[in-house]
């Protein structure tokens, strides 16, 4: 007897309700540190990732479309892609139509992945986090029950113009067994060398799933963490069979507010993170049994101009544990503006390089605008990224879409390989992102820290950006920055007394550990006895910096940054986009403060105009210090930038060679040894981008 599939599915569906299966758990997993060795190699890389029947079912594509999709997926555009320097290709594995309708695309990328596999390049697949029902369905019907839906049941739309494509929930078990599926069918049947995951981030509210599952995840999320006292202590009550995802579809919503103090909106936002990490993460372990040679990288929209946090599921200093290179797409593209403002996505990098990881972006010409050239864009990537140009074009490039500085910057790293392989950030200064000061007050500790950054960077102060997990560390850095950061636990804060008694410096600014991380307010700083003073100064008092000293330690407590432009309002869902990005009226300040809770000299002094930056970086296994300098405003080319270096205690150095990919210099610069351990020298010219290369021995 034939069995009718609606009728088998509807009962597996009641089924499945019916058993209550545990709630999925959204639990940390270990981070997997056997990373990819390929990766190593450098990646210069172009993605075409929209299948064919996505083009066509989406609308708006050329007329000869199915033809130019052809082209991309030939042989022949492989070979013009590897001339020109290109090592990584990612195209579709499955956006969500199903596997039998995307059978043509699937067939395309098997062809494609044998073509560079033949060239000796590599290849990824993208995989879409959304269901384009219309045929989804009707090859998985169990799908149905994989939908986001919001507070009142209904499904939700990719956008408002794609409604043909359902979001899906990874909290269900199902969509997820789907997607191990497809994970399998890349790596173990296609042989891909990287799995790409759009959309690693959760809609912002009130677009959040409430579906049973995340509805169910999230009172388990809360029984984990919490025992009944801390319930009671966190809500007033301890029982949870009630408890819901807080609604935000009420009039004012999320964006009526303008700081997050109820607990429970809190502790979702929390959930939702986690969530986010957790599925990542099982996606790593996944891969990695499959094959530990493949990569995974994921679109979590990176983006520090935001609360991302908050606003979308991201908790950088979680997420960033798991999978190897992740996708920046914020608009903030490198410029220096006539109206004097340094744009970069320089957070972004050193963000995810402090998490030991690498960013794509775009950095072809196709992307940009005329103030952007795509070798300034080449060269930022080659600066603060680790071995990762990024996106340089499309899969259909011809070699033409490339400038020939474009070429240039390519060719040089792929000669420089060997010298910018196996280095970490050396870093003065360190810049903390506390999750409950930034997500959840995004108009104070947002604004606060992106300022102190933007001194940081065009003070050409070494620095890292790092994460509430990053203070047990912090005696790699000699200066611990809190610009603002309010909302520290008690914990935190005795992680940071004790760095400070140990000899470590501090800036902190405003409000810095008024609250504690549930943003409780405390009588006094949690760091009242570190700073020498017990509360915020009023707000017409002066912004004098106030020096002290604090056991071993030197700190500096600067009643507030002054910015120069009025920010945006305060709000939940929250931007702070570049056009603010001016340096604050106290920017003098803040850097002398930094240089003087350092207690020693920084490791470099560069003297350049404020539109040029530089990156520091050791290559340990060589004994090798990285200099790098990024000029943001190409039609201002400098001559005879002066430099003092300062190599760790003990160490001395012994050669300084210049390298750039503008004009093809290779140079030994002449050095003058100071005898305090210093050297000086001079870099004789640099229009965009220049690579000091500084050998160290010991003295
Ligand atoms: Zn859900």
């Amino acid at each position: 007897m034939r069995s009718h599939p609606f009728l088998l599915c509807a009962i597996l569906a009641l089924f499945e309700v019916a058993c209550q299966k545990p709630a999925p758990s959204v639990a940390p997993l270990e981070p997997i540190r056997e990373r990819p060795k390929w990766l190593k190699d450098g990646i210069v890389m172009v993605g075409n990732w929209e299948p064919l029947i996505f083009r066509e079912r989406r609308g708006g594509q050329a007329v000869d479309e199915r033809k130019l999709w052809e082209v991309e997926h030939s042989e022949q555009t492989v070979m013009k892609l590897k001339a020109l320097g290109v090592n990584l290709i990612i195209p579709s594995l499955h956006k969500g139509f199903g596997l039998r309708a995307e059978a043509e695309d699937i067939a395309a990328t098997r062809r494609l992945a044998e073509f560079a596999h033949k060239h000796g390049m590599r290849v990824g697949g993208y995989i879409g986090a959304t269901m384009a029902y219309e045929t989804f369905f009707s090859e998985e019907p169990r799908a149905r029950d994989w939908i986001k839906v919001n507070e009142f049941g209904r499904p939700m739309y990719y956008n408002s113009e794609q409604t043909f494509r359902y979001l899906a929930c990874r909290n269900n078990p199902g969509y997820m067994e789907f997607l191990k599926k497809v994970m399998r069918l890349g790596v173990k049947d296609l042989g891909l060398d990287l799995i790409h995951f759009d959309q690693m981030e959760m809609w912002s509210e009130p677009r959040s799933c409430r579906c049973e599952y995340c509805k169910r995840a999230f009172r388990a999320f809360l029984r984990a963490n919490y025992s009944d006292p801390q319930l009671t202590a966190r809500f007033g009550f301890a029982r949870l069979d009630s408890m819901a995802p807080p609604p935000f579809n009420a009039v004012s919503g999320a964006i009526g507010m303008e700081e997050l103090v109820n607990p429970l909106m809190q502790e979702w936002a929390r959930f939702r993170t986690a969530s986010v990490t957790r599925h990542y993460a099982e996606f790593d372990h996944y891969i990695h049994s499959l094959n530990p040679e493949v990569a995974l990288e994921g679109n979590p929209n990176l983006n520090f101009s935001q609360n991302l946090g908050w606003r979308n599921g991201v908790d950088y200093g979680t997420l960033l544990a798991h999978g190897d290179i992740v996708w920046s797409e914020e608009p903030n593209f490198a410029e220096w503006t006539a109206d004097g403002r340094l744009v970069s996505k320089i957070r972004s990098f050193k963000a995810v390089r402090s998490m030991g990881k690498s960013l794509f972006l775009y950095t072809g010409p196709g992307y940009t605008q005329p103030q952007s050239p795509s070798h300034l864009l080449l060269a930022e990537a080659m600066a603060y990224n680790d071995m990762n140009l990024g996106d340089v074009g499309a899969v259909n490039a011809d070699g033409t879409t490339l400038t020939p500085e474009a070429r240039d910057y390519i060719d040089f790293f792929h000669r420089h390989k060997r010298e910018l392989v196996n280095t970490t950030e050396v870093a003065d200064a360190a810049v903390l992102h506390s999750f409950a000061s930034v997500e959840f007050n995004p108009a104070v500790s947002l604004v606060s820290k992106t300022l102190a950054e933007q001194v940081l960077i065009q003070s050409r102060i070494p620095f890292a950006m790092i994460f509430d997990r990053h203070l047990d560390q912090l005696d790699k850095y000699k200066v611990l920055i809190l610009a603002d950061q309010d909302a520290l636990s008690d914990a935190q804060c005795s992680r940071i007394r004790a760095f400070v008694a140990a000899g470590g410096g501090l800036v902190a600014t405003g409000t810095s550990s008024m609250l504690t991380e549930w943003r409780l307010h405390r009588s006094k700083f949690g760091l009242a006895d570190v700073f020498g003073i017990s509360e915020p100064l009023a707000a017409d008092a002066p912004a004098k910096p106030i020096r002290s000293q604090y056991g071993k330690g030197r700190v500096v407590y600067i009643p507030r940054i002054e910015p120069s432009i009025e920010p945006p309002d305060p709000a939940m869902t929250y931007t702070f986009p570049n056009v603010y990005w001016t340096l604050p009226r106290n920017h003098r300040d803040l850097a002398e403060a930094v240089g003087w809770a350092a207690g020693v000299d920084l490791s470099v002094r560069v003297e350049a105009p404020e539109f040029v930056t530089i990156e520091l970086a050791e290559q340990k296994a060589t004994g090798t210090w990285l200099l790098h300098l990024v000029n943001y405003n190409p039609p201002r080319p400098q001559a005879n930038i002066r430099a003092r270096v300062r190599p760790p205690a003990g160490f001395a150095i012994k050669q300084a060679k210049l390298a750039s990919p503008d004009g093809n210099v290779e140079q030994t610069l002449a050095l003058t040894a100071a005898s305090d351990g210093t050297a000086a020298f001079t870099i004789p010219k640099l229009k965009v981008y220049g690579l000091v290369l500084l050998t160290l021995e010991k003295r």
